[in-house]
């Protein structure tokens, strides 16, 4: 575990790194719960509820005063984007079924930029994923992109409140009309869904202005990573509804094995009850003065990192100061390339990511430092330093792969294959230090000469009964 990154230095990830030790106390505390234990845990259950109502207020669901929000805890943002386009298809199959049409081939639009959980919801799901190309110029979806790409069959469209890209706020309402405009030519119900993973623990506080949420008429659902601007540790992200109508009932399982009546719509079932215990405590103890004092400080720290960038005259700025996330390309890629810098910070501890860019800008490749709670100012100015340095030593010290640009690919390959070779050599050294065989399978037997764990005749000794096997064409396993 030392051998692993630095997290206050990984400037990679969006994931918070710091709690406050009250928050982490009583995280620990409720480690031994399960959260869908909701009979046995009603506070916790309670607690997850509120979460559900005070982030659904947030992003202007249209309730009562005393009205309960529509939405769920999950694992993170991934978890509620699965549940989200399970949702959008349900909808779009009932609208299809109402209008006595085929629901046989479902698509979804969003740009080349967004996050691999898409695509992976794409193909799980059986969803034609329909990719409008961002460009290097403009690196996100927009709704001319957007549009030449909708039809009959589209169940929804995605726009992303904070690319993972560049931290650019696409074009919310602009695409929300552009579609709202198409459904009523054509009696469709392509709905919207807004990714804020990033943005929706921004936007509000810094932007409350901003159209970009449930005040967007055909914005049916919106999910929100808990762990990343919402300040809390992995494993926790919200999916919120608009209204309880834009989620179709048959998904929401209703269970009585752990007693009583308890209704969820998630992918899991068993989830540790830490994260959302360390989210309300939170909201709660931060309030909306609290992120905004501390999205301001961190949007501060990110504009400092960003003018002494500048300030060095070689890069090009590729956010948009929408949140507090720094990106940028060089302007001379001859002596060497962002990856060279990414390398000569890592000698330093520093974890700053070096990427291309997606289809239509993948000529592109930047760096990006995402400007946490935990990332202060005296952190900033000796990462400067050290960018500095490395920039000076990189120009006399040139990379032999940098001259054209076209190398960049080869030269991120090269890496890929070290890194490997670096990995196996690290296996192989805590493999010597701790005499254990292969971490492939778990061992025989313990260093202590306990009884082997699981044998190879307990595993494969249930056989098939093959009278279990013809079940028919079109099945395809038997669980
Ligand atoms: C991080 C991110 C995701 C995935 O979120 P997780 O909470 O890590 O599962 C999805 N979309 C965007 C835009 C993101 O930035």
């Amino acid at each position: 575990m030392v051998l692993d990154g630095r997290p206050r230095l990984n400037l990679a990830s969006f994931v918070t790194t710091r709690m406050e030790p009250e928050a982490e106390a009583l995280m620990q505390d409720a480690a031994t719960k399960n959260a869908i234990d909701m009979d046995e845990y009603p506070q916790t259950t309670i607690m997850h509820q509120r979460c559900v109502n005070m982030i659904g207020r947030l992003f202007h669901a249209p309730l009562e005063p005393e009205q309960e929000a529509t939405g769920t805890g999950a694992i993170g943002s991934s978890e509620a984007i699965m549940l989200a386009v399970l949702a959008m298809k349900w909808a779009w199959k009932a609208h299809r079924a109402k209008k006595g049409l085929p629901a046989t081939n479902p698509n979804i639009v969003f740009g080349s930029n967004v996050q691999v959980c898409w695509h992976k919801a794409c193909v799980y799901f059986e969803i034609e994923g329909r990719e409008g190309k961002v460009s290097a110029d403009k690196l996100v979806l927009t709704p001319e992109r957007a549009e030449p790409l909708i039809d009959e069959n589209t169940i929804g469209v995605c726009c992303l409140l904070g690319s993972t890209f560049n931290g650019e706020y696409e074009d919310i309402k602009g695409i929300h009309d552009m579609v709202v405009a198409k459904n009523e030519a054509n009696d469709w119900m392509v709905r919207i869904h807004v990714d804020a993973a990033s943005g929706g623990f921004v936007a509000p506080f810094l932007e409350p202005d901003l159209l970009w949420d449930f005040r967007l008429p055909n914005v049916k659902s919106i999910n929100v990573s808990g762990h990343k601007f919402g300040l809390v540790y992995a494993g926790i992200g919200w999916l919120l509804f608009r209204e309880k109508a834009d989620l179709h009932p048959d998904l929401v399982f209703h269970v009585n094995y752990l007693g009583g009546d308890q209704a969820s719509f998630t992918l899991n079932f068993s989830k540790g009850a830490g994260t959302i215990v360390g989210q309300y405590y939170q909201l709660l103890r931060l309030g909306k003065v609290g992120y905004t004092q501390i999205m301001t400080n961190a949007m501060s720290n990110a504009q400092f990192l960003r003018q002494k960038l500048v300030a060095t005259g070689k890069v090009d700025i590729r956010d948009k100061g929408n949140i507090p996330l720094v990106a940028w390309s060089l302007k001379d890629s001859s002596k060497y390339t962002v990856f060279d810098i990414q390398d000569k910070l890592r000698d330093k501890n520093w974890i700053v990511p070096a990427y291309t860019c997606p289809p239509g800008a993948e000529e592109l490749a930047i760096l990006r430092v995402v400007v946490k709670q935990d990332f202060s100012r005296d952190l900033a100015e000796t990462l400067v330093d050290d960018i500095v340095t490395a920039m000076d030593w990189l120009e006399h010290h040139p990379s032999q792969h940098a001259a054209v640009q076209g190398e960049i690919n080869e030269k991120r390959e090269a890496k890929h294959a070290k890194h490997t070779t670096k990995l196996k050599d690290v296996a192989n050294r805590i493999k010597w230090a701790m005499h254990v065989v292969p971490s492939t399978s778990l061992p025989e037997d313990s260093e202590h000469g306990a009884a082997p764990l699981l044998s190879k005749h307990h595993l494969f000794s249930m056989k098939t009964d093959p009278k279990h096997r013809s079940t028919g064409e079109k099945t395809f396993g038997v669980c």
